[in-house]
C-alpha cells in the first residue's frame, strides 16, 4: 500500500498520492503566489495576509521551500506588472523593498532572479531621468578593458555581448525585422514592447564576443578583435530588439552595428535617455 505524499494516509495500491490532495497543493501554490501580487498591485500591508497565508500552507501541504518559491514568483509577476506600463516609481520600489523584507527573501537568492535585475536597471532608468549618472548601482569584478575619457562615468557593462558590422548600408536599410527609432526626448519603451523580436545575425559580419559599456558620453564595445568607441552625440537612429540593439551612426561611411545577447529593453532606454541628458 503506498502512503499519499501529501497528507501522509494510505492511498491505496499502487498509489503514491491522492489525486485530491495534489490538486489542493497546486491549487495552494497558485493562490499564495496570486495573492502576494495581489497585495502588492493594491497596495496592503504583507502583514495582513500572514494568516491567510499559515492557513494555506497547511491546508495545502506546502512546504517552508515551497512557500518561497511562491513569494519569489509572486515578486517576479509584481516587477513584470510594475515594468510593463511605465517607469519604476520611488514608491513601486519602496514597496517591491517592503515585501522582500517582509518575506524575508534570501538576498542572494533574490539577486540570482532576472526580475531583480530588471529593477536594479529599472532603477538605473530612473536615476538618468532624474540627472543622476554616478554609476553607483553598477557593480564590476575585474578590470574594465575602457579607456574613459575625463568626466566620462561607466553607468553599465553586458558581459559576453556579440558584435555584428552590417556588410552593407542597402542591406541594413531592407531588412524587414524590427522596427528603426530615430531618438525622440522623453520616449521610454516598456517591456512589453520588447516581446518577441530577436536579433537576426546571418546577413552580418561578427566582430567578436565582448564586453560592451555604456557611460554617460560613449558606448564601448572591447572584443578579442575589435574595439569600438561610439560617441552618444552621433547615434541618430537605435534599433530595438528583444535580445539586442542595431545602432547607425552619424556619416556617410559609418557602418551600422549591431550587438546581441544582451537586454534590448534595457540598452535601447538606457542609451536613450543619456543621448538626450
Ligand atoms: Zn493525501
Amino acid at each position: 500500500m503506498g502512503t499519499c505524499k501529501y497528507c501522509r494516509e494510505n492511498a491505496g495500491l499502487f498509489h503514491s498520492v491522492h489525486a485530491d490532495c495534489e490538486k489542493k497543493h497546486a491549487e495552494g501554490l497558485e493562490a499564495i503566489t496570486a495573492e502576494i501580487a495581489k497585495s502588492f498591485s493594491e497596495g496592503t500591508d504583507p502583514g495582513t495576509m500572514d494568516a491567510g497565508m499559515a492557513k494555506l500552507k497547511k491546508n495545502s501541504f506546502i512546504d517552508e521551500g515551497q512557500f518561497t518559491e511562491c513569494v519569489l514568483a509572486a515578486f517576479d509577476r509584481a516587477v513584470d506588472n510594475v515594468l510593463q506600463d511605465s517607469i519604476l516609481t520611488r514608491d513601486e520600489e519602496e514597496k517591491l523593498n517592503q515585501l522582500r523584507d517582509h518575506f524575508q527573501i534570501d538576498k542572494a537568492l533574490l539577486e540570482s532572479r532576472d526580475s531583480w535585475q530588471k529593477l536594479v536597471k529599472a532603477a538605473v532608468l530612473r536615476d538618468i531621468s532624474e540627472g543622476n549618472i554616478s554609476g553607483s548601482r553598477l557593480k564590476i569584478e575585474g578590470t574594465v578593458p575602457f579607456l574613459l575619457q575625463k568626466g566620462e562615468t561607466l553607468i553599465w557593462a553586458f558581459n559576453h555581448v556579440g558584435g555584428y558590422e552590417q556588410r552593407t548600408r542597402t542591406v541594413y536599410e531592407g531588412r524587414s525585422s524590427g522596427f528603426s527609432v530615430r531618438i525622440v526626448k522623453g520616449v521610454y519603451y516598456r517591456t512589453g514592447a520588447f516581446r518577441g523580436n530577436p536579433v537576426q545575425v546571418n546577413e552580418m559580419s561578427p566582430i567578436g564576443t565582448g564586453l560592451l559599456g555604456v557611460t554617460n558620453k560613449n558606448i564601448y564595445f572591447a572584443s578579442e578583435s575589435k574595439s569600438l568607441r561610439i560617441p552618444l552625440a552621433k547615434i541618430i537612429t537605435l534599433i530595438p530588439y528583444e535580445d539586442g540593439i542595431g545602432i547607425q551612426k552619424d556619416g556617410q561611411t559609418a557602418k551600422p552595428v549591431t550587438f546581441k545577447d544582451l537586454d534590448g529593453w534595457f540598452i535601447y532606454n538606457l542609451v536613450t535617455a543619456l543621448a538626450q541628458m
